[in-house]
């Protein structure tokens, strides 16, 4: 194996509030010769999720931290250069955790084969990947059923957008926010949601009460805050929240009081189940038969922010927060095309 210098980004001190470039540092690193049973990879497309922001901090959640002054993990898609694997050979493409780095060298059992005959490849980390199975997980969770109306906040992401897709297909009248005209456009013309607001044009209520004036059976929640509280008052007799992810507070170093109207979960017999995709993982395949489906039949459109180079991916981190994304934000790490 020839000498290869990879580049990493590194987290190098944990944010207070929302994170800025001097949480980052972006290293070079030697890789050593492959020992048996290991792999040489090349990044392809790296995963930018929200969910990162929870593992800067220094304490214990369902995940570990990140380590100071080790590159962040995270997931990723990569081509096989060289193997001394068994299992793998030069050209195969795997899916690993192994984060924003340019390449890696891994055991052959922390990678797993994904079929490079899905393109683009970055597809393996969206709507075929994690957020699309989140996005199927959530709605099997709540028994999202024909005929029922569905609320879903940060329509326009990676989760949003596939969740209210599959929920259309289910026979569900959908009900998106997220946060431009130019998103509420997307989830109306190229998403086919039946109602879609920007949530920062107007109270969240008052905007749901108009697209679902006899209240919503189910609420999708990515965001958590003013949209979980208004999706509360709008959700009607025995609905039910499937709690994905609350972003609106991810950065707030004192997370502020919950819901001031919970009480509706008791006088509405409401149910609101949280979950973490990775304990799914094993419905992966029945997900990817389900999905791969649709997209396979042009039923489901598939929607990507594509930024370029691993020096751009803090500011792709940090977009998220900002709205910058359309769809799943991915990174791409150009090199030889295969
Ligand atoms: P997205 O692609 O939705 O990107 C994040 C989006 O959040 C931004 O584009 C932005 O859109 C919106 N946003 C940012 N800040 C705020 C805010 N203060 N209030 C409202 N919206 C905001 O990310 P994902 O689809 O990957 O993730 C969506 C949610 O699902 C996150 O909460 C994430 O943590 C969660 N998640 C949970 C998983 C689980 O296992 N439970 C797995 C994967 C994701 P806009 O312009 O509309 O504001």
């Amino acid at each position: 194996m020839s000498k290869i210098v990879s580049r990493e980004i590194r987290l190098v001190s944990r944010p207070k509030g929302i994170p800025t470039a001097v949480n980052f540092a972006l290293a070079p690193i030697e890789l050593g010769p492959l020992q048996a049973q290991e792999v040489l990879v090349r990044n392809r497309f790296l995963s930018v999720d929200p969910y990162m922001r929870g593992r800067m901090n220094d304490r214990k959640s369902y995940i570990p931290p990140f380590e100071l002054g080790k590159p962040l993990t995270g997931g990723a898609i990569g081509e096989v250069i060289e193997s001394r694997a068994e299992q793998f050979k030069p050209g195969d493409v795997v899916a690993s955790n192994f984060g924003w780095r340019e390449h890696f060298i891994a055991s052959a059992h922390e990678l797993r084969p994904v079929s490079r005959e899905v393109q683009p490849l970055s597809l393996h980390l969206g709507v075929l990947g994690l957020t699309g199975l989140t996005a199927w997980v959530g709605l099997n969770l709540v028994e999202l059923k024909a005929g029922e109306t569905i609320f879903i906040s940060g329509a326009a992401g990676a989760v949003g957008s596939v969740a209210g897709q599959l929920a259309k297909l289910r026979g569900c009248r959908v009900i998106g926010s997220a946060g431009s005209p130019e998103k509420v456009k997307f989830l109306r013309e190229d998403c086919g949601f039946d109602v879609a607001f920007d949530y920062k044009a107007g109270p969240v209520l008052e905007q749901l009460k108009l697209g679902a004036p006899e209240g919503i059976d189910v609420y999708f929640d990515n965001v958590g805050g003013e949209s979980l509280e208004a999706a509360l008052s709008a959700l009607r007799e025995h609905g039910r929240i499937a709690a994905c992810g609350a972003i609106s507070v991810y950065n707030e170093e004192k997370p502020p009081p919950g819901p001031s109207n919970l009480f509706n979960m008791i006088t509405k017999r409401l149910t609101m189940k949280g979950f973490i995709v990775r304990d799914w993982l094993e419905r992966q395949q029945e997900f990817e038969k389900e999905v791969g489906g649709y997209l396979r039949a042009g039923q489901l459109k598939s929607k990507e922010t594509i930024v370029d180079g691993l020096d751009q991916a803090v500011s792709a981190f940090l977009g998220l927060f900002e709205g910058k994304n359309v769809g799943k934000m991915v990174i791409k790490l150009s090199g030889p095309a295969r």
